[in-house]
């Protein structure tokens, strides 16, 4: 699929989001840390390159680990993206895209953390934390928390 550049938004449209997406893959996070933020499992899906956010000055980051932060908005309260800490890397919240129109459920990470009393019907591949945590060599590398 070629790159396709879309954006994401807040409820109250103070926080725009402009990212290329190369793929339109959703992946889903359970660990405690997505589903207490997201109120729910985080979905999100990955960009790295050329993400421009506008309406910083609403913009809240919260430092959830050593390697990573979390983007919402500061007026609406709308969970947006994590981000890596040097901002190469982002997840951004597939809810807050209009036209995720070739959006596809892929992944399923810290499965091993979602709690028993949902469950997602889709055919995903799953992870638990400790097998997604293993693809990264190094602590500053892990895209989690
Ligand atoms: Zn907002
Ligand atoms: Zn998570």
């Amino acid at each position: 699929m070629a790159t396709k550049r879309l954006q994401a938004k807040c409820l109250c449209g103070g926080v725009r989001i402009d990212a290329d997406l190369e793929s339109q893959e959703v992946g889903v996070c359970h660990c405690d840390i997505c589903r207490r933020w997201a109120g729910g499992p985080f979905m999100a899906v990955e960009a790295s390159e050329n993400v421009i956010i506008a309406g910083t000055d609403l913009l809240g980051i919260y430092e959830s680990s050593g390697w990573g932060e979390r983007g919402f908005c500061n007026a609406c309260g709308t969970t947006l993206f994590w981000r890596s800490k040097d901002a190469a890397h982002y997840a951004i919240s597939a809810m807050a895209f209009d036209d995720l129109t070739e959006a596809d459920l892929t992944k399923q990470i810290f499965i091993d953390s979602k709690p028993d009393w949902y469950a997602l019907a889709n055919e995903t591949q799953t992870m638990t934390g400790a097998e997604f945590l293993a693809q990264f060599a190094s602590e500053e590398d892990k895209p989690n928390g």
